[in-house]
């Protein structure tokens, strides 16, 4: 009798998954295992609330397959060499992960069991293209988007689903209960997630048939509007590795090719997954892509890191309606919309001067999709201090950003409800307002703005200036 285990990390799905359906296809039994290593991976504020549903979720449908989920709770290497020799196991499989803390985990995990005699068999299960397959002509690692995703664009090969074709037994093995483990916080600040979020891949798939009907055609024009619901939420699915992204990508083939749908969204939403195949690519060839500036002339940037204003950004208390919208979005749903978290990521950096690693952290305690490759990548990108990254001088003015993007002020009155009533003309800068303007003063408590703009912006360029210099 052969025994496999297969260990779930971030790849928390039976369907499409390689490393369940190849272990199911080759062993007669099979033990699924998931570990909670709190000193080696934390899992950190709004995703302990998404990994406990998506963990109740994957033990629901590993029941369907007559397979209860292991639980385990410590050191990773330790509990594996334990299980592998308390139940005398012929091979571990997973899916491979790629956040620099967890290669070099894996990596030693898999010395020391190949030492053992035990087989270990690693796939990838959660990118389009691995990081090392992807090289430029010079056969070094690109640093600009847009050649890097039209190589990737001639190498995908839109992959079968992996499907489950055995029948493996289960056998007993204690497990933690998953209620034990305290990941739902104490202060129910996550009551509203709920109502926005199905963790685990039965969401992912309603997400994604959604967006496949009403969301993708016409993708390219409306992704940028926050109070539209025009964009796919499948960032946390695909964080979590609820569904494959090879999945997403048959099903945009399968509908451009019976729908009329433009080519431009098509083009525009493989682009975005596109990006997150690009930070991933980032941080496996640049892995402190999270501590430290990719372009080394921003290491002497001037911050301003003044813990008052960080607050104010947090709570949403700026005095500026589009930012503080989408930081109280962050808040109440564990999300925010692509084009805000722009504006209010620009706002922090270039506005208040506070070193984009603070704001990096805020969002990756906050944010359901925290995601250790885009977040950085894309904070990076903001700064400027990133690859292929938006020049520092291209300073975002938040009034006229929540002009064109939220023109009737839809998007700022669902999460500031303080200006639900100013007209749509005084919505986006309220300090402008007449006094009385419908009956609304800033005396409503919306504070006053914690900066004036144009100045903000004066010494921004000031600062760069100087590591401009430094960098001549
Ligand atoms: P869609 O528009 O439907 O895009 C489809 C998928 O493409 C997304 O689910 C996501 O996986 C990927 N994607 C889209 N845009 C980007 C991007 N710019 N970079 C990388 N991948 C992208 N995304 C995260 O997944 N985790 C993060 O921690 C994260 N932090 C960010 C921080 C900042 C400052 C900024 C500006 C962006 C960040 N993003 C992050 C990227 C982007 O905002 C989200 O991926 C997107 O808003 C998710 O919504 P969606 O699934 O509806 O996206």
């Amino acid at each position: 009798m052969s025994i496999a285990l297969v260990w779930f990390r971030q790849d928390l799905r039976c369907y499409d998954n390689p490393a369940f359906a190849s272990a199911c296809n080759q062993h007669e039994v099979i033990i699924p295992l998931y570990i909670y290593d709190e000193q080696a991976l934390p899992i950190k504020g709004a995703q302990k609330w998404w990994a406990h549903h998506s963990l109740s979720a994957l033990q629901k449908k590993l029941q369907e397959h007559g397979l209860p989920l292991v639980l385990r709770r410590g050191n990773s290497s330790e509990l594996l060499v334990q299980l592998v020799s308390e139940y005398n196991i012929d091979a571990v499989y997973w899916n491979r992960c790629y956040e620099p803390a967890a290669i070099a985990r894996d990596k030693s995990i898999k010395a020391m069991l190949k030492n053992q005699g035990i087989n270990v068999v690693s796939s990838n299960g959660s990118l389009l293209n691995e990081p090392w397959e992807i090289k430029n002509k010079s056969g070094d690692y690109f640093k600009v988007f847009t050649p890097f995703w039209k190589h990737c664009l001639q190498h995908i090969s839109v992959l079968q689903p992996f499907i489950n074709q055995g029948n493996p037994q289960s056998i007993d093995v204690p497990s933690d209960q998953l209620t034990d483990w305290n990941l739902l916080p104490k202060l129910n600040w996550a009551a509203e997630f709920g109502q926005h979020w199905q963790p685990g891949e039965e969401g992912a798939q309603k997400k994604l048939e959604a967006f496949i009907e009403n969301g993708l055609q016409g993708y390219k024009g409306a992704r940028d509007f926050p109070a539209l619901d025009a964009t796919s939420k499948l960032s946390p699915h695909l964080h979590f590795g609820e569904i494959s992204p090879w999945q997403i990508q048959r099903a945009v083939d399968c509908a451009a090719q019976n729908k009329e749908i433009d080519f431009g969204s098509i083009e525009r939403f493989l682009a975005e997954l596109g990006w997150r195949e690009f930070s991933y690519y980032l941080l496996y060839h640049f892995p402190t892509l999270p501590e430290a500036n990719f372009k080394s002339q921003f290491d002497a940037f001037s911050w301003n890191n003044d813990a008052e204003l960080l607050k104010c950004w947090q709570k949403g208390l700026t005095g500026f309606p589009i930012v503080d919208a989408g930081m109280r979005e962050l808040w109440r749903t564990g999300y925010m919309h692509n084009r805000v978290r722009m504006i209010a990521a620009s706002f922090l950096i270039k506005d208040l001067l506070i070193d984009w690693r603070l704001g990096a952290a805020w969002f990756s305690t906050t944010l359901v999709d925290a995601d250790l490759a885009s977040n950085s990548a894309s904070w990076q990108w903001v700064a400027g201090s990133g690859a292929d990254a938006a020049p520092y001088f291209r300073i975002f003015n938040p009034v006229l950003q929540s002009e064109k993007f939220d023109p009737n002020g839809e998007y700022i009155r669902r999460w500031v409800p303080e200006l639900a009533e100013l007209s749509d003309k005084w919505i986006h800068q309220p300090w402008q307002a007449p006094k009385g303007e419908l009956g609304l003063t800033l005396s409503s408590g919306y504070p006053a703005p914690i900066i004036d703009h144009a100045k903000a912006r004066a010494l921004a360029m000031t600062n760069y200036q100087m590591i401009k210099k430094d960098e001549a």
